[in-house]
C-alpha cells in the first residue's frame, strides 16, 4: 500500500506531485532548517482515490495520520484534544499547482469548549483563547459544514451594536463567549477534535470542486485531475499581541521585478487577515522598526530561499511574541514587467541559464509590454488614489459585482470591476473586466494577485473611496459620485482613478524585453511571420520582430473608400470588357499597396493570398446604400438589386470563395498577379529585394492548382514580357479543407509552399460556422464538450492529425518543402508548441501577437530540448 501520509521531514521541493505545491515547499523548508510549525501532509493520491470511492475517506487513513500525528505532538511539545497542554491545527489545500485563494482553509482546529478554558489557562489570555474559539467555529461552520457565512457576522454585529462594542477590540474573553454560545444553536459543531480533523480533511478534498476552482483551473489550463493533498500544521498565533503579527513578503518586487525585498506586516494580526484585504497592512520598515531581530530573521530567511529555488520567491510568515515562523514559500505570481526583469536579471546574476529565464516568462506576460499604459500627458481631474496594483490603462463602465461585469461585458461594453474587496467568488467578474478597483486591501490581496497574475489593471486600497453597493456609487473624499454605468480610467501603474476615457499611449519595450527577445531568437526553430495588409501594420510588425508577412489577406485592401466603389462596380459588370476597365483601375491601387509592402518588408518574403471572400461581401444590402452606389457608379438600382440577389448565397463560407473565384473570374486573379508582380519589379528598380509568395486559398484539389498557376503564369509572363528582371517569386497554397490535407502529397508537387489556414480548416473539421459557433461554443466549454475553444487553440487531436499527415505525406513527396500557419492559432502558446513538434518552418499572427510568438517558439524548442513537456 502506497504510502499515504507525510511528516514534514519526510519529503521534499520535487515532490509536488505527490505532496502538493504548498507541501512539498514545507517540507523543503523544514530541512533547510527554518522554523517551520510542525506537522504532515495527506498526499494528493489519497484525494483521487477519495473521489473514486465516492467521497469516502481510505478506511485506514485515519490511523496512518494517528501516528503521524503522535509525532507532531513529540515535536511540538503540545497534545492535540488535550486541554491542560492543547495543540491546534490549521487544515489547508494545496494542490500540486498553486491555486492562490482557490480552496478552503480551517485554522485553529481542534478546540471545543473544555480545550478553549484550557488554552485560555495555558496562555492566560482568555480574550484571545475565545477569539480563536470563534473563528474556529465559523470557519468550521462554513467551510465544513457549509453554512451560510453572513448569520455569524449577522450575530456578531447584532451583538456588538447591542453591547455599544463597534470594534472588535472592544470584545472582551466574555464577549466572545457569548457569541460562541449564539453560533452553537446556529449549526451542529461537533466536540471531538479528532472527528473535526476528519471532517476537515474530507471538506478540504470536496473544496477541489468548488466552483471558483473549476473557473480558476480552467483559466490556467490545470487539469481536472490532479487533486490537491492536505497539509495539517502546527498553529502558531499572529493576533497574540503586540509583539506578534503576520506577514506576506516577495523576494522582489512582484510588480515592477526590482530586486529589492518587499512586503507587508499587520501587528496582532492572524495571516488571514492580511491575505483577506481587510485591513490596510503596513510596509516591512514597520517590523524592522518594532522587532528588528525578527526582521533581520526575516530577512535572511528570504534571501536563502530565493537562492536555493532559483526563483522569485513569496512567503508568508507569522511572529508570535516574538518568535519568527515561516508558514509558506512559493514561486511568486508577479507582473508580465517583473517576470522579464527577474528572469534576465538572475541570468546576469549566474542564477539561471538563458532558457531557464525564457521558460519563467508566460507567453501571455509578455503581453505587458504590448498593453496600453494611460497617457501622462492626458492625464487630468485624479478623483482617487490607491495603491498600483497590478499596471496598465483600462477604461469602461463602473460595475459593482461580478455578475454584473460578466453581463454588461456580454452586451459588448469594457467594465471596471469596483468592489470593497474582492474574494475567490468574483473569479468571474474578474476575468471579463478591463480593470479592477477596490477599496480596500494592500499589494498582496486578492484583487491585487489575481489581477497581476491574469495581466489586468487593477488599484486596491483606494481608501478614499467609499462604496455602497446598495445605491450603486462610490463616493471619493472630496464628494465625488461614480454612479454606476459611469465611465472612468483606472491607471493600475500609478494607482490613480480619473473620470472618463482618459487617452492611453501604445505600449512600450524596455531593455530587459529586448534582451529577453533576442533570447528567444537564439533558442528557436521557428520563424515568426505576420498577418498584414497595410504598410502602417506591416512596419509594426517587423518592429515587433516579424520575420516577413505570412499572409496578406488581399480583399482588405479593396475595403478602403476608394476602392470600394471601383472593386462593386467591377463585381457588378454585366460584360467581361466592363469588368476590366475597373480592373485596370483596381491594379494600379494594388499596385501601390504591394510596392508600400514590399517596401516596409524589404529582403523579406512577403506572402500576398488572392482574393477569397465571397463576392457579396463587399455589395451592399440596403436600398439606401444601393441608391447611393448606383449614384455613383452609373448603374440602375434595380439592376444592382437584381446582381446581388443573384450573388446571395445559402451558405457563403462553403459558396463561392477561395480560389473557387478564380477559377469563375480568371481576370480577377490576372489583376492581382501583375499588381504584385509589377510593384515587385518596380521595388527591384527602386533598389528593394522584394520576395513575394502568391498564395491560392481555399484549394481541394490539384487540377484547381494547375489551371490557377497558369492564370498566374500569365499575369507573370505579361508583366516580365516587358521588364528583363527576375523577380524572386513563389507560388503556393493555402491547406485549409480537409481535402486539401487529405491529398497534400499531390499537392506539394505542384507548389514551393504550403500554410494551413487553420480557421476555415477548424471550421470544415468540425462543421462549426466561424461565424456563428459563438452562439454555442460558450456552452461547450461550460458542459466540457470541448476543452478549449478550437477556434483560439488548436484541436491537435483532429485538425492536428490532418495536419499531421499532409505535412508528412508532402514532405515525402517534397522533402523540405516549405510550410506554415496562418490562421489564428499561428498566435496561440499552445498551438505554436504543436506547430513546432510538427516541423512547421514558421507561424505567422497578428502584429501584436509576434513577441508572444517568438517566446512561445522559443519555448517550445526549450521544452523538448530539455524533456519538460
Ligand atoms: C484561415 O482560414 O485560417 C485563414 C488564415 O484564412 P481566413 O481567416 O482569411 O479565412
Ligand atoms: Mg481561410
Amino acid at each position: 500500500m502506497a504510502k499515504r501520509v507525510y511528516l514534514f521531514n519526510e519529503g521534499s521541493k520535487d515532490d509536488r506531485d505527490l505532496l502538493g505545491g504548498k507541501g512539498a515547499n514545507l517540507c523543503e523548508m523544514t530541512t533547510l532548517g527554518l522554523p517551520v510549525p510542525f506537522g504532515f501532509i495527506i498526499t494528493t493520491p489519497t484525494c483521487r482515490e477519495f473521489f473514486e470511492a465516492g467521497n469516502k475517506l481510505p478506511p485506514l487513513l485515519e490511523q496512518e495520520y494517528r501516528v503521524a500525528l503522535d509525532l507532531v505532538e513529540k515535536n511540538m511539545g503540545a497534545r492535540f484534544g488535550d486541554p491542560e497542554n492543547p495543540l491546534l491545527f490549521s487544515v489547508r489545500s494545496g494542490a500540486p499547482v498553486s491555486m492562490p485563494g482557490m480552496m478552503d482553509t480551517i485554522l485553529n482546529l481542534g478546540l471545543n469548549d473544555d480545550i478553549a478554558a484550557g488554552l485560555a489557562k495555558k496562555t492566560d489570555n482568555p480574550r484571545f483563547a475565545y477569539d480563536c474559539y470563534r473563528r474556529f467555529i465559523q470557519m468550521f461552520a462554513n467551510v465544513v459544514l457549509e453554512a451560510d457565512g453572513e448569520q455569524f457576522e449577522h450575530e456578531i454585529e447584532k451583538y456588538k451594536e447591542q453591547h455599544n462594542k463597534p470594534l472588535d477590540t472592544d470584545m472582551s474573553a466574555e464577549d466572545w463567549q457569548a457569541i460562541i454560545k449564539t453560533f452553537k444553536t446556529l449549526v451542529n459543531f461537533p466536540e471531538d477534535p479528532f472527528v473535526q480533523l476528519k471532517m476537515a480533511v474530507e471538506a478540504v478534498f470536496l473544496s477541489w470542486h468548488t466552483p471558483r476552482a473549476y473557473v480558476y483551473r480552467e483559466m490556467n489550463n490545470i487539469p481536472e485531475t490532479l487533486g490537491t493533498a492536505v497539509n495539517v500544521q502546527a498553529m502558531v498565533y499572529g493576533n497574540f499581541g503586540d509583539t506578534s503579527g503576520s506577514g506576506v513578503a516577495f523576494t522582489r518586487n512582484p510588480s515592477t521585478g526590482e530586486h529589492e525585498f518587499f512586503g507587508e506586516f499587520l501587528f496582532n494580526a492572524a495571516g488571514e487577515d492580511v491575505v483577506a484585504g481587510t485591513r490596510t497592512p503596513l510596509p516591512l520598515e514597520s517590523l524592522k522598526d518594532k522587532l528588528p531581530a525578527v526582521y533581520d530573521e526575516l530577512y535572511n530567511t528570504q534571501a536563502l530561499l530565493e537562492k536555493h529555488y532559483r526563483d522569485m520567491q513569496d512567503l508568508e510568515f507569522t511572529v508570535q511574541e516574538g518568535r519568527f515562523y515561516m508558514l509558506q514559500t512559493r514561486s511568486g505570481k508577479r507582473t508580465g514587467r517583473a517576470s522579464v526583469k527577474i528572469a534576465v536579471d538572475m541570468v546576469n546574476e549566474g542564477l539561471i541559464s538563458e532558457s531557464e529565464a525564457l521558460m519563467r516568462v508566460s507567453p501571455e506576460h509578455v503581453e505587458a509590454f504590448l498593453h496600453p499604459m494611460v497617457d501622462p500627458q492626458a492625464k487630468t481631474d485624479i478623483v482617487a488614489t490607491g495603491l498600483p496594483a497590478s499596471p496598465g490603462g483600462a477604461t469602461g463602465k463602473v460595475v459593482f459585482s461580478a455578475d454584473e461585469a460578466v453581463q454588461v461585458a456580454a452586451g459588448g461594453d469594457k467594465v471596471v470591476l469596483v468592489r470593497r474587496e474582492t474574494t475567490p467568488e468574483d473569479i468571474h467578474g474578474m476575468k471579463v473586466a478591463e480593470g479592477i478597483l477596490t477599496e480596500l486591501g494592500g499589494m498582496t490581496s486578492h484583487a491585487a494577485v489575481v489581477a497581476r497574475g491574469m495581466g489586468v489593471c487593477a488599484i486596491t486600497g483606494c481608501g478614499s473611496l467609499k462604496i455602497n453597493y446598495a445605491e450603486g456609487t462610490a463616493t471619493t473624499s472630496d464628494g465625488v459620485v461614480i454612479k454606476r454605468g459611469d465611465v472612468i480610467t483606472l491607471d493600475g501603474t500609478a494607482g490613480d482613478v480619473m473620470l472618463g476615457d482618459i487617452p492611453k499611449t501604445e505600449a512600450s519595450s524596455s531593455d530587459d524585453f529586448q534582451v529577453l527577445l533576442s533570447w528567444a531568437d537564439k533558442h528557436r526553430r521557428l520563424k515568426v511571420r505576420a498577418n498584414a495588409e497595410t504598410p502602417e501594420d506591416a512596419a509594426k510588425a517587423r518592429e515587433l520582430g516579424a520575420e516577413g508577412i505570412g499572409l496578406c489577406r488581399t480583399e482588405h485592401m479593396f475595403f478602403e473608400a476608394e476602392r470600394i466603389d471601383l472593386m462593386r462596380a467591377m463585381i457588378l459588370s454585366e460584360s467581361k470588357d466592363e469588368r476590366q476597365s475597373y480592373l485596370d483601375q483596381l491594379l494600379t491601387f494594388q499596385h501601390d499597396d504591394m510596392l508600400a509592402l514590399f517596401k516596409v518588408m524589404d529582403g523579406l518574403p512577403v506572402t500576398v493570398r488572392l482574393l477569397d471572400p465571397p463576392l457579396h461581401e463587399f455589395l451592399p444590402h440596403d436600398d439606401a446604400e444601393i441608391e447611393a452606389l448606383a449614384g455613383r457608379i452609373g448603374k440602375s438600382a434595380d439592376k444592382i438589386r437584381d446582381i446581388v440577389k443573384d450573388l446571395a448565397e445559402v451558405n457563403p463560407m462553403l459558396g463561392f470563395r477561395g480560389c473557387r473565384l478564380s477559377v469563375v473570374y480568371p481576370e480577377i486573379t490576372e489583376m492581382q498577379v501583375k499588381a504584385i508582380i509589377s510593384a515587385a519589379v518596380a521595388a527591384i528598380e527602386a533598389g528593394h529585394k522584394p520576395l513575394p509568395e502568391i498564395m491560392i486559398p481555399l484549394v481541394v484539389n490539384v487540377r484547381e492548382i494547375r489551371l490557377i498557376s497558369e492564370i498566374i503564369d500569365r499575369g507573370i509572363r505579361a508583366v516580365l514580357a516587358e521588364k528583363k528582371i527576375s523577380v524572386p517569386y513563389k507560388i503556393g497554397t493555402m491547406m485549409e479543407t480537409p481535402r486539401a490535407t487529405l491529398g497534400a502529397d499531390r499537392l506539394a508537387g505542384e507548389v514551393e509552399f504550403m500554410s494551413f489556414g487553420t480557421n476555415d480548416l477548424t471550421q470544415m473539421t468540425y462543421g462549426f460556422s466561424r461565424d456563428d459557433a459563438g452562439k454555442f461554443i460558450p456552452q461547450y466549454l461550460e458542459k466540457k464538450l470541448v476543452e478549449a475553444d478550437p477556434f483560439v487553440s488548436l484541436d491537435q487531436r483532429a485538425v492536428g492529425r490532418l495536419m499531421e499527415m499532409a505535412v508528412n505525406e508532402s514532405r515525402a513527396r517534397k522533402p523540405g518543402i516549405k510550410y506554415g500557419i496562418c490562421g489564428e492559432h499561428g498566435g496561440d502558446p499552445r498551438s505554436i508548441q504543436f506547430c513546432h513538434d510538427l516541423g512547421l518552418d514558421y507561424v505567422s499572427c497578428s502584429p501584436f501577437r509576434v513577441p508572444v510568438a517568438r517566446i512561445a517558439a522559443a519555448q517550445a524548442k526549450v521544452k523538448r530540448e530539455t524533456g519538460n513537456a
